[in-house]
């Protein structure tokens, strides 16, 4: 029996694998029959409240499972007592949802699905890269095999459905720790250098610490239960950051299984396809120089047989624009990232160099093709003249020299603190 959840919290506070940790303790007289599922929908719909996440847990009848995966008042892995009905776990659910889901406030719509059966692929597919209609999602859970209910607008159950519909092909995990109640909207006090480590000392895991901004990433900013996730390949190896992350206890913990960092969310497509709150990986030739505006913004056009696109490393990307700002006209390049609306513009999360185009300085006013004195300049972009035999030539035929692109034909991502959940860090791509 699966229980999908999304659209629990809002900015003022809980989170929906929080929720999923109150599910699994309602739910304690089930086993859990698998890593519970954090599955991160379309990064670009424009009324997520922050990493547009929803979580699938699925339980079976029966004891003991073999591997400790979580600790919320006691190990997950000892789950004992009789089977229930999908009717009788769809009552205790919703009541889980009623307690913790923040459904005072007009931006949190949830979505609760309990049923036997998971929904069709296509629907995450849709949902992880383009914007699915509400209507589309109760067509398909318009059936007896589901069971659900959806508050306020029913926005919830497009991410509930579209997580049940997740067949993990590439998938890593993510250990998240919670908080105790009385420490929600607190400061978080946890030691950085310890977090610095985390990488290293963990094999597999990634995007823990933000080397090129000295940032941690583990821990979030908001008001929400969540104390810190660390992510990585292997769920055995995250559980041990709870040994290395000193500071405020963890109240409970669960590992989740997760689409993170799988670039599930991207298309290839060519520029004229690439349509608003969509993510997109498109391959063309820069055709207008990088320029910084005001906020400190880098844009730059790209084009492609059948039309172009501004692309823009936008200020949180901090040294990522310093490449960026290197690209010159001519040059061959891959784009991955969101295409926003207004302005249509590319917002770029990763870049591969695919061909350097050469970039060249005059160091010297050409010779007189007719004297072979060197000529002097009539002016900005205006062209040559010899002063003996009035001669002319135009400004190409200025003598010039290669310089060093400090670019290689590679692959340049935005840093950790930058970077979306769905994206795949190029330590992934080795
Ligand atoms: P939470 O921790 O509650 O999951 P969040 O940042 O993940 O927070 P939500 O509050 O879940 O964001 O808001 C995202 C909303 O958008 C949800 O109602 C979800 O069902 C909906 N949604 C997700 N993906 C899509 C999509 N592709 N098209 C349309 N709506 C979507």
């Amino acid at each position: 029996m699966y229980i999908a959840v999304d659209d629990t919290d809002s900015r003022e506070g809980m989170c929906t694998t929080f929720l999923a940790t109150e599910l699994i303790k309602e739910f304690e007289d089930l086993r859990l029959l698998d890593y519970p599922r954090l599955v991160r929908l379309n990064p670009n719909v424009p009324w997520k409240t922050r990493g547009n996440g929803a979580v699938v847990l699925s339980f079976r009848r029966g004891r003991s499972s073999k591997k400790k995966i979580g600790d919320i008042d006691g190990d997950l892995r000892y789950l004992k007592g009789k089977p229930k009905m999908k009717e009788d776990a769809f009552k205790r659910a919703k009541n889980i949802i009623e307690r913790f889901s923040h459904l005072q406030s007009s931006k949190t719509n949830p979505g609760l699905i309990v049923t036997e059966k998971r929904t069709p692929e296509s629907l995450y597919e849709k949902a992880v890269k383009d914007i699915v209609e509400l209507k589309d999602v109760i067509d398909v859970l318009e059936d007896d095999v589901y069971r659900y209910k959806g508050y306020g607008n029913k926005r919830g159950l497009i991410g509930a459905s579209a997580a049940l519909a997740w067949r993990p092909d590439d998938f890593t995990y993510e250990v998240l720790a919670y908080r105790r109640e009385d420490m929600w909207g607190k400061s978080r006090e946890l030691d950085e250098e310890d977090i610095r480590s985390l990488d290293r000392r963990i094999d597999g895991s990634f995007d823990s610490y933000d080397h090129e901004e000295n940032k941690q990433a583990i821990a979030p900013n908001s008001p929400c239960p969540v104390l810190y996730g660390v992510r990585g390949e292997y769920p055995e190896e995250l559980q041990k950051a709870l040994d290395i992350v000193s500071g405020e206890e963890p109240d409970r913990w669960v590992t989740f299984l997760t689409n993170q960092a799988t670039d599930d969310h991207l298309q290839e497509v060519s520029i004229s396809k690439a349509k608003p709150w969509n993510s997109i990986s498109v391959q063309g030739k820069v055709c207008s120089n990088p320029k910084t505006i005001e906020g400190g913004h880098v844009l730059f056009e790209i084009e492609d047989e059948t039309g172009q696109i501004t692309a823009a490393a936008y200020e949180p990307t901090k040294g990522f624009r310093e490449v960026v700002k290197k690209l010159i006209v001519g040059d061959r390049i891959e784009l991955c990232g969101g295409v926003r609306k207004d302005p249509r513009t590319l917002n770029i999360e990763k870049m591969k160099v695919l061909e350097l185009g050469e970039k060249t300085v005059k160091i010297r006013n050409p010779e007189c093709p007719e004297c072979g004195k060197r000529m002097s300049s009539m002016g900005t972009d205006a062209g040559y003249r010899c002063k003996r035999c009035r001669t002319k030539a135009d400004e190409d035929q200025a003598i010039r020299e290669k310089v060093d692109r400090e670019l290689s034909e590679k692959w340049y991502e935005v840093p950790v603190s930058a970077r979306r959940h769905l994206s795949k860090p190029l330590k992934r791509m080795e």
